[in-house]
């Protein structure tokens, strides 16, 4: 017997028009490109983003068919996520800070056949456009009297004029929930990128989970500024679940300096923020010198990246703002977990709690986990054993875009993140390393996580990157690679007495070596391959 409730299918569409109908009046403001305030309000996205569906009706563009954008966090973007998806096309986005040949390269992958740019990346398309095969209509998303003259790009158009020439009604069409509705590509460190291709029901799903309290805690009092990119899996799907609950939203445009994004914070009463770890080192570094402090924003998540401990601390401690610790990935649309405490834990003492705090986190509803041995036998929850993490549920990806690395699941459709990582009995799980960048010393494993996390903890350090370098007795052994702050001063035998104590004695790196910077790829996550690779003369000392 089925169950006699309405079936009706969860579209992206739908999220638009309820914030139109009951958040019509929340605002949205964006730092613009022209480097000045944009405000209005949600059911200004609305009006607009079906004047987007109108547009490309009028460019006949079919079910499926991929409309790329190559844009900063701001509103025209967002008008795009609901305009685009919302008409049965696919949003695609693409990441600026991969290097052009590659962007042009995704674009023909994807059979890109729009493509909306802002006018910051203008260099990227003059240099690309050519190549981009696929791509037969393109748009810069400005005002008409702000269109670049003699782009030397056929048939350019502003944004402003492409919509506006629309009329704003528009009836969403109805389509079964599991169609594509977005794109992303994986960072793609080693080999072509591939792409996770979202459903309108993933991403449903993982808006109501993302919004849910012990998960992002969103609601219609938040005022949220994601500066995690809407080019990298959809600014952690916050676009749709500030639309699913009403928030208030704040985009910094191109400005992610310390100096700007606090300024934002402050003059729209931001109360929650979301962002990789290098973007909050910034902002903090912005902030102590001058003694500043915020005076509304309440929580940031922080993932992507280890969080490291120095920076919990200092959220919480010097701006009584809680940090929540998260992880995922573009497989994942991204949220898989986030570190919340449970009651039990909240009596703790502070150094216990922090150490909870470090951990990645719980697992979301909708998302289930498990760790396994070499031996694909699963692992015991014990905080110690770890093991390959593997992932399952609706807003997971079951294969790449076109097939491409053939069939990633393993074990009745489990996902292999690539991640290593321990779970604790009340199921806290931890990350200690990618499987790639794990280092083997003795038969044992060091986690490059905790070497870099206590490198870091040190005043003078600014970044630090822990990796294996080959060794006769031990196989491998870690060196830390740092970076130190503007003006600090700190020695090779300085930073290494400062583990002791802090680690075991065996897991202390061998070595120290200083660098001007370390190598970041398009995510902003350290590349440690080329790391390696610059230090492939390195030896060992004693070896
Ligand atoms: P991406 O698909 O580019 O978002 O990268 C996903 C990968 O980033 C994960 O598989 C992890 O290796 C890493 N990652 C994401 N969040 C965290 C975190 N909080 N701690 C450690 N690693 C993380």
């Amino acid at each position: 017997m089925l169950g006699l409730m309405q079936n009706q299918p969860l579209l992206i569409s739908s999220l638009i028009d309820f914030a139109e109908r009951h958040h019509g009046d929340g605002e949205i403001v964006s730092r613009r490109v022209e480097g000045d305030i944009h405000r209005y309000h949600w059911r200004d996205v609305a009006v607009r983003a079906r004047r987007v569906a109108n547009a490309l009706d009028a460019l006949k563009l079919q079910f499926s068919d991929r409309v790329a954008t190559l844009a900063w966090n701001g509103y025209r973007h967002l008008e795009l996520y609901f305009g685009v998806s919302g008409s049965g096309r696919v949003l695609h986005t693409l990441n600026p800070r991969l290097h052009p040949e590659q962007i042009a390269w995704i674009a023909n992958h994807a059979e890109d056949q729009v493509l909306c740019f802002d006018l910051s990346f203008l260099p990227i398309i003059q240099a690309v456009h050519a190549k981009c095969t696929t791509v037969k209509h393109w748009i810069a998303l400005c005002d008409a009297d702000k269109l670049p003259k003699n782009s030397g790009i056929p048939g350019l158009q502003s944004y402003e004029a492409w919509i506006g020439a629309q009329s704003e009604k528009y009836r969403w069409p109805e389509f079964d929930e599991n169609s594509a509705s977005s794109m992303c590509y994986t960072s793609g460190t080693t080999g072509n990128p591939k792409a996770a291709l979202y459903s309108h029901r993933s991403t449903i799903l993982h808006a109501y989970a993302a919004a849910l309290p012990d998960v992002m805690c969103l609601s219609a009092r938040d005022s949220v500024l994601p500066v995690v990119p809407m080019f990298h899996v959809n600014a952690w799907g916050i676009p749709y679940s500030a639309a699913l609950t009403g928030a208030k939203l704040v985009f910094p445009g191109p400005a992610l300096d310390g100096k700007s994004i606090y300024e934002l914070i402050e003059a729209e009463r931001v109360t929650y923020a979301a962002g990789v770890p290098t973007i909050w080192q910034m902002l903090l570094g912005h902030m102590k010198p001058g003694g500043l402090k915020f005076s509304t924003l309440k929580r940031t998540v922080i993932g992507g990246s280890a969080c490291p401990p120095a920076m919990i601390t200092a959220f919480r401690e010097e701006y009584g703002v809680e940090v929540l610790h998260a992880w995922g990935m573009t497989e994942m649309s991204p949220l898989g977990t986030l570190c919340t405490l449970k009651n039990k834990h909240l009596t703790m003492p502070e150094s216990e709690q922090m150490k909870i705090r470090l951990k990645q986190g719980r697992a979301i509803y909708g998302m289930d986990m498990k760790i396994v041995g070499g031996d694909g036998q699963e692992l015991p929850w014990d905080g110690k054993a770890y093991g390959d993490l593997l992932v399952r549920g609706p807003w997971i990806l079951r294969e790449y875009f076109k097939g491409e690395g053939g069939n990633p699941l393993v074990q009745d459709g489990w996902f292999p993140t690539g991640d290593v990582a321990t779970i604790d009995p009340d199921g806290y799980m931890q990350i200690t390393d990618r499987s790639k960048d794990v280092i083997k010393s003795g038969g044992e494993w060091i986690s490059s996580i905790e070497v870099e996390n206590i490198a870091v903890a040190h005043p003078a350090v600014a970044m630090a990157a822990c990796i294996g370098m080959r060794h006769p007795k031990w196989d491998e052994r870690p060196v830390v690679v740092v970076v130190k702050k503007a003006g600090a001063e700190v020695t090779r035998e300085e930073l290494l007495k400062f583990y002791e104590g802090k680690t075991a004695k065996w897991q202390i790196p061998d070595d120290v070596i200083f660098v001007e910077s370390i190598p970041l790829g398009a995510t902003g996550k350290m590349l440690k391959a080329r790391l390696r690779e610059t230090l492939k003369d390195y030896r060992l000392p004693g070896t």
